[in-house]
């Protein structure tokens, strides 16, 4: 049995100088929206892989994925230079739990994301799912610069296809931007910013939360949202926050 099959990316699009996503034809199995895959390539005859989580949803063929390069990430950096036509490795099945089938029933919905970690969301918003299930969904993603908002024309056009259903707020770290909160998902959570720019209040009475990205934003947000009596999803005991870390 092949523990790898052979893909060929079909696009290399920039978004900034350390921002990029891959579109790549593979013939994967079925995964569902919110998990990940294993991508590979040979480098000096080593294959060398690393989790990715899938940015197009489970209905379109081709396979998305959105990048950051590391300084001095062994995969990373070489993912960053890779050509159209060119071959790459992708697992054959995807594994991972930030999916909608982990998530109990809630009136909303929150996706929080930083950075790169918007796919997942993006896989998930590009279902039917969410839309069926909750009456409000709020997206909170945050970036250090506003030119590190790559997808914004997916979420405006969700915002305009679900009016008052979905909203998304971007959080900038570094720089101040018109519509846009100042500052970290973690700080706007605890000063009451998000809330009161999303409409909603977020509480374990009305929400479930996923969270995605960066280790320290994750960890810091679950604290935060445990003095709201939320409690992370178990099979065995359900809750509110469902999540996934990148590192
Ligand atoms: C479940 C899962 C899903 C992931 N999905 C994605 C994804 O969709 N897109 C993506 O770009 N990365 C994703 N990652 C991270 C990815 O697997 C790699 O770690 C990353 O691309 C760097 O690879 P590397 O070989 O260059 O460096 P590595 O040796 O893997 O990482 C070096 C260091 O870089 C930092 N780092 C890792 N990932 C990031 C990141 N995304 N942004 C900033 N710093 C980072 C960490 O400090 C890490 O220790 C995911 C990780 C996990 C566990």
């Amino acid at each position: 049995m092949t523990d790898w099959v052979a893909g060929m990316v079909v696009e290399n699009r920039r978004w900034t100088d350390r921002l990029h996503s891959l579109r790549i034809e593979a013939a994967v199995a079925p995964f569902k929206a919110g998990q990940y895959t294993r991508l590979a390539l040979d480098i000096d005859g080593v294959k060398v892989a690393r989790p990715y989580s899938f940015v197009n949803p489970p209905q379109e063929p081709v396979l998305e994925f959105y990048f950051n390069s590391v300084p001095g990430g062994p995969l990373s950096n070489q993912l960053l230079a890779i050509k159209e036509g060119e071959p790459i490795w992708v697992a054959p099945e995807a594994t991972g739990f930030l999916t909608l089938d982990e998530v109990p029933e809630a009136e909303d919905l929150w996706l929080l994301a930083t950075g790169t970690a918007i796919g997942p969301f993006l896989s998930i918003l590009a279902t039917e799912e969410p839309w069926r299930r909750f009456q409000r969904i709020r997206l909170a993603y945050s970036v250090r610069h506003g030119v590190d908002m790559s997808y914004r024309e997916r979420l405006d056009a969700h915002v305009k296809e679900r009016p008052g259903q979905f909203d998304w707020i971007p959080c900038i770290s570094r720089e101040q931007m018109a519509d846009s909160i100042n500052g970290r998902i973690t700080t706007a959570l605890a000063d009451g910013r998000l809330e009161q720019r999303a409409g909603c209040a977020l509480g374990p009475e009305q929400s479930q939360v996923m969270i995605c990205g960066n280790p320290h934003m994750v960890k810091e947000t679950i604290a935060l949202l445990k003095e709201r009596g939320m409690q992370k999803n178990l099979r065995r005991a359900p809750g509110h926050i469902t999540v996934e870390r990148y590192w």
